[in-house]
């Protein structure tokens, strides 16, 4: 078994061997033999060989998971949340070697400390506080209550981006709510997942209630939602791939969550910090190369305050440096070719559309970028609302800044966008702060924080084409839970 440890690093646990996935708690190959490829994107070299999962592996997943189902479920919720406070600990004991997995696979500098244990942890402390209710009766004969159950074997499908959060949330909250799981990880970067998911087999959960396979989207990821034993799914990616998965489960009567993509606005008034508001939104826009679904990219600005803006923002981003993860740099490359292309493309197309290019614009060159898809960050000004780089989503480190007259007009430009995930209005008024929560069509406003973040057990998901469904807080874990009423009538007397 050959560990994917970089020899430079200063680790001493292989957590991972080439080219296996997790079915029913055996480390296994694709049921084909075949493999795929995990570059490492800022040099284009091979990081390490995962096995290329079909339909097969799906199936065999799932038989796994359906025989592990009955004890899990069956397992009290303080033992569950036991276990899951076990994972939670190895987690954080690994913290480094899994940020550093993460970091190679999808191009990122280290993040700061890592939010993983604390995810499970707030998760396992739901566990044993899923709970129905009592309901009042038409007859006194008559108990009535409800029970929240797990639906049983479930699938889930995650993106590249921030793998480790993605895996760690919804296997977190589907298992604590008592279901066994099926996920399968971005083909990008499955490498993090994997190490998780041995830690959790080394936490002692057992073997079937988690299940990890790896494979390509159309081969792999198509087959959870079209397999007959999954019976709820969670999605999170691209809009057009979510739309895919939502028709396999229409079809299949299976419930689901989508987490989909972004197009968040930062709006800024005239009284708001606007240095704060600069270098919150700059480093919001280059944190992960801007491939962050929450990621602020959008600038409504009040034109009294707009050129200042600019030139604030201009400041702010060219401090940014890019380079190779393990150098001391704030931005890595985008995740792959296809990705550089359409970032390039999206540029190409504010260009084009007659936005104003300020900043970037271009890949960097010299230095340690090698074969790497690298972009330098990118500031347009003077971008009209309809156009491209206004509406869809870029993912990567490009900025649209478009000025506006009044609030009104600040909220009919920041609503209008298909997307609804994270919104952030900067003022420091709070008579504005309170009207624009409330105006603001979004499943996240942020006051004075450009990603939303920074709440502790937050639920998380989407307005409009965002996606529907919350992902994190206590609601994650109902998420994964149905509901049944059950009327209790007691000693059959006659006449009851
Ligand atoms: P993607 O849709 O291309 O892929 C996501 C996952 O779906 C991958 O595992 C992929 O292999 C799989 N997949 C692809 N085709 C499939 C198919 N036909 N059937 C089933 N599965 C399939 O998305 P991506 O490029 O990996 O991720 C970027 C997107 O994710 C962005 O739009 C971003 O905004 C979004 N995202 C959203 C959130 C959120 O919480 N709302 C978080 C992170 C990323």
């Amino acid at each position: 078994m050959t560990a994917v440890i970089d020899p430079q690093a200063t680790l001493d646990t292989p957590l991972l061997a080439d080219s296996v996935q997790l079915i029913g708690g055996e480390w296994v190959p694709a049921a084909s033999g075949e493999t795929l490829e995990v570059i490492n994107p800022a040099n284009r070299e091979l990081l390490s060989r995962i096995p290329r999962g079909t339909a097969a592996d799906v199936d065999a997943a799932v038989q796994a998971a359906e025989r592990a189902l009955p004890g899990w479920r069956d397992t009290n919720a303080t033992a569950r949340a036991g276990l899951l406070f076990r994972w939670a600990a190895l987690v954080e004991e690994h913290a480094g070697i899994l940020d550093q997995l993460e970091s190679r696979d999808v191009g990122r500098p280290h993040w700061g400390p890592s939010p993983l244990a604390g995810m499970i942890r707030f998760i396992a402390g739901q566990a044993d506080k899923v709970h129905g209710l009592s309901l009042p009766t038409y007859s006194p004969d008559v108990l009535g209550f409800t029970l929240r159950e797990p639906y049983g074997v479930v699938g889930a499908i995650i993106p590249w981006n921030a793998p480790g959060p993605m895996f760690t949330n919804e296997v977190a909250a589907a298992i604590a709510a008592g279901n066994t799981i099926v996920i399968k990880p971005a083909e990008d970067a499955p490498l993090a997942p994997l190490a998780i998911a041995r830690l959790a087999m080394d936490a002692g959960i057992p073997a079937g209630v988690i299940n990890v396979v790896t494979g390509l989207g159309a081969e792999a990821g198509a087959a959870i939602p079209n397999h007959p034993g999954i019976r709820r799914v969670g999605f999170t990616g691209s809009p057009a791939t979510g739309s895919t998965v939502m028709e396999a489960c229409a079809r299949n009567l299976i419930p689901l969550h989508l987490e989909l993509g972004g197009k968040s606005p930062q709006v800024i008034f005239p009284d708001a910090e606007l240095a704060t508001a600069a270098q919150a939104i700059a480093s919001g826009i280059t944190l992960n190369t801007g491939q962050i679904c929450a990621a602020g990219s959008r600038v409504v600005v009040h034109r009294s305050v707009h050129q200042e803006m600019v030139e604030r923002l201009a400041a702010a981003m060219q401090q940014v440096t890019v380079g190779p993860w393990y150098q001391q740099v704030n931005m890595g490359p985008l995740i792959n070719g296809k990705q550089h292309e359409r970032v390039m493309g999206y540029i190409e197309a504010g260009r084009s559309g007659g936005a104003d290019l300020v900043l970037g614009g271009d890949t960097p060159s010299g230095g340690d970028f090698g074969d790497g898809f690298f972009v330098n960050p990118t500031l347009f000004d003077n971008v009209s609302p309809d156009m491209t780089i206004a509406q869809e989503e870029i993912f990567g480190p490009v900025l649209s800044v478009i000025p506006v007259d009044d609030e009104q007009e600040a909220i009919e430009v920041a609503n209008g966008v298909d997307y609804g995930l994270v919104a952030s209005v900067w003022t420091e008024d709070v008579g504005t702060a309170v009207r624009m929560s409330r105006a603001l069509q979004a499943g996240q406003v942020g006051v004075n924080n450009a990603l939303g973040a920074g709440v502790i057990g937050g639920p998380f998901g989407g307005y409009k084409s965002s996606g529907f469904g919350r992902t994190m807080g206590a609601d994650a874990v109902l998420n994964w839970t149905q509901t049944k009423t059950v009327s209790m009538r007691g000693a059959t007397r006659p006449g009851n």
